[in-house]
């Protein structure tokens, strides 16, 4: 069984006007795997624990199979959720702690059965006799998992399942939970901040900023295409390039866009695309490069159509085993997303103040790209970190911050070194122009229309 949920206009807020989900509208197919991503506070687990029936809606409908379930309590949802702290009774073993909703449910049936099937599919039937002390973190998960499973919901709520796991246990396990919902064909909606884990899971992926639905889509269009600057560089790692640049359209003249020191020339004729930048001319705009949009030009190669020539001074190169990320300084300025890690910018959390030797790194080397990005006039909320230049706690440096404004990823043995000057050549049919606002200009919106839902 399985159920198609829809969200109309949904808000909710907890202080009096502050809305930390701010009017999102949703419709999930059964059966469907829908990822809900943003950052941490964007309103990911209001969403889901509205769904759930454990938050009240505000404004706006829940409908599950049509019908209006605002005022349902979570026990008439036929829901199950899982969450980051996955609550096992402690003084309970494995088949009591998954046996306990279906005792609750029906006092009279023997839910020995039940238990066992939902144990042999998460293969962890040595695992019924033991206590939750006696489990690792990835047993307990599939525990958890085993008991919401179990009670056979039609709907599965997953709030960062997997953020407390090691990376090998999570990407096993993140395999294992694709695999079950298909299986089971439950529609699952699954809250995480982790980008990769979103494209690797979801059917669709929704994303969210600051309570705010920015796109929904499949892993790939919501890659392909992302409506705004938010959106791309949430999504994709490396992250996606973002400089600020200035459209140039001179009369008979070949367009161009400006990056600072250097400027991307745009082949005559102009492609449909480009042409709606005529519109843009004088004005400032968002170039967005994905790494692979840019390749390092060897002696001997020559443009191919499509590509264009800049050149760039190696600052720092990242060292990754298979591949090598080379930062390359090409005297353009970073454009500064807000809002991409941290909580929102209008309600700015007082972070503690550390003096150890790394803050203080940080701090210098944040300010440092600030600087060189110079003030962001062109988004909404500009200098964010004015008042108080600390990273969020654990956050780690900054893309901005490192040096060189373009990461370009090339095979590990090019033989590149610090301080040297090298070609690359920039493919336009990747190329991503943003507006003043962030939206997206190029492609179109209209172009590859099988990738824009
Ligand atoms: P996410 O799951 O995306 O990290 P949440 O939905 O937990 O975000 O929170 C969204 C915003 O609502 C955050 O700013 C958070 O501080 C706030 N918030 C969440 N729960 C409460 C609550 N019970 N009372 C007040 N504010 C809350
Ligand atoms: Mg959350």
């Amino acid at each position: 069984m399985t159920r198609a949920i829809s969200l109309h206009d949904v808000s909710k807020s907890y202080t009096h006007g502050v809305r930390v989900v701010d009017r999102l509208s949703l419709d999930i197919e059964p059966g469907e795997f829908l990822v809900l991503l943003g950052p941490s506070g964007s309103g990911k687990s209001t969403v889901l624990r509205m769904i759930a029936g454990l938050e009240e809606i505000d404004e706006g409908e829940l409908l599950l199979d049509g019908e209006y379930a605002n005022d349902l309590r979570p026990g008439e949802r036929q829901l199950a959720m899982v969450f980051q702290n996955f609550a096992l009774y402690k003084n309970m073993t494995s088949r009591d702690n998954i046996g306990f909703p279906l005792r609750i449910e029906s006092p009279d049936t023997d839910p020995g059965p039940r238990v066992e099937a939902t144990a042999r599919m998460l293969g962890i039937e040595d695992l019924l006799d033991r206590f939750p002390a006696q489990l690792s973190g990835g047993e307990r998960q599939r525990v958890a998992m085993g008991r919401a499973i179990a009670r056979r919901p039609a709907v599965f709520l997953m709030d960062e399942p997997l953020s407390n796991l090691d990376a090998k246990l999570r990407n096993h396990l993140r395999a294992e939970i694709s695999g079950l919902t298909r299986e089971l064909g439950v529609t699952t909606v699954y809250v995480t901040h982790d980008q990769a884990e979103a494209m690797s899971l979801g059917d669709r992926v929704a994303v969210m900023r600051a309570g705010v639905l920015q796109q929904v889509g499949t892993p790939r269009s919501v890659y392909a295409l992302p409506r705004n600057v938010f959106v791309a560089a949430f999504i994709g790692r490396p992250r996606i390039n973002l400089l600020r640049g200035v459209v140039h359209a001179p009369l008979g003249g070949a367009m161009a866009i400006s990056l600072g020191k250097q400027y991307l020339r745009l082949p005559e004729p102009l492609s449909l695309d480009h042409q709606l930048l005529r519109v843009q001319q004088g004005r400032e705009v968002i170039v967005g490069l994905r790494s692979e949009a840019v390749r390092i030009a060897g002696r001997a190669s020559a443009a191919l159509p499509g590509e264009v020539r800049i050149t760039g001074l190696v600052e720092h190169l990242e060292f990754q085993g298979h591949e090598m990320l080379v930062h390359f300084n090409t005297g353009s300025h970073p454009a500064v997303v807000p809002d991409l890690e941290g909580p929102r910018p209008d309600r700015p959390v007082r972070r503690r103040r550390r003096h150890d030797l790394a803050t203080v790194l940080d701090r210098l080397l944040s300010r440092a790209g600030a600087l060189r990005a110079g003030p962001v006039a062109t988004l909404e909320h500009p200098a964010d970190d004015e008042a108080d230049p600390a990273p969020p706690e654990g956050q780690v440096l900054q893309r901005a911050a490192l040096p060189g404004d373009l990461i370009v990823r090339t095979a590990p043995d090019l033989g590149l070194r610090h301080g040297m000057q090298v070609r690359l050549l920039v493919d336009l049919a990747h190329l991503f122009v943003f507006d003043q606002h962030g939206e997206r200009i190029c492609p179109a919106p209209a172009r590859l229309p099988q990738l824009e839902d």
